[in-house]
């Protein structure tokens, strides 16, 4: 029995989760666990080591092997590869595609999986991803299922990687829709809503609003 609960969010690239699990776990005095952000990084490791992301069985090698730790400096969440601070660099357009190509093997999933259980045994835990509340945690107390339509997601994707304009609105979206097929049609934990998930349309919502949303589905953490 955990003492305090297990909130899992899900949804497509750009649908909020980031920031709403963010301000979620802050307001409730929870750990955080970006799930995306160790797919990301196994893309990393393996592009480092010289590993394709097509090849299942040496990927699921790298993210058994992978010294990752997620850490707060300056009241910012930093996500470390062997001690270095890899944050940004596991958001460039090439590494989101790795990590939608690495996260669709079996071995991956599974190495992974196991990490994100570990991590999370003892509750007062809010995950993000994509399969958090259908396979990590089909039993977690609290399930989120956030989603918006793809021009928003994009739109919120340009604004969180290229506010230089490195990327054009059209490339943005073409990679997220490229990335929605591909995660919610792979044989391994296809990106779905997950049973007894509220499901959250955030297209015309602010993060206030949503946030909001989810502290009324739990109970005891004051608003
Ligand atoms: O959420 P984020 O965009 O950082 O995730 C990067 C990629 O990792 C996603 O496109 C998805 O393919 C994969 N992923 C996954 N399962 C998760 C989290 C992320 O397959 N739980």
């Amino acid at each position: 029995m955990r003492s305090r609960p297990v909130v899992t969010i899900d949804g497509p690239s750009g649908a909020g989760k980031t920031t709403v699990s963010k301000r979620l776990a802050e307001a409730a005095g929870f750990v955080r666990i970006d799930t995306g952000a160790m797919y990301r990084a196994v893309a990393l490791a393996a592009r480092r080591a010289g590993v394709s992301w097509d090849d299942a069985v040496p990927l699921g090698g790298v993210a058994r092997e992978l010294d990752l730790s997620f850490r707060t400096v300056a009241g910012a969440p930093r996500v470390f590869l062997s001690g270095e601070d890899v944050s940004d660099t596991i958001r460039t357009p090439e590494i989101s595609m790795g990590a939608s190509a690495v996260s669709a093997h079996g071995p991956v999933r599974e190495s992974l999986v196991a990490k994100q259980r570990e991590m999370a045994r003892e509750g007062g835990v809010v995950l993000e991803g994509r399969d958090t509340g259908t396979v990590v945690f089909p039993d977690a107390e609290v399930k989120f299922f956030l989603d918006a339509a793809a021009a928003v997601r994009a739109r919120r994707r340009q604004l969180e990687i290229s506010p230089s304009g490195a990327q054009s609105f059209e490339e943005v979206l073409r990679d997220v829709l490229r990335r929605d097929v591909r995660d919610s049609t792979r044989e391994h934990s296809p990106l779905r809503v997950a049973d007894g998930a509220l499901y959250i349309d955030s297209t015309t919502m602010t993060v206030d609003e949503v946030v909001g949303e989810m502290l009324r589905r739990l109970p005891g953490v004051p608003r």
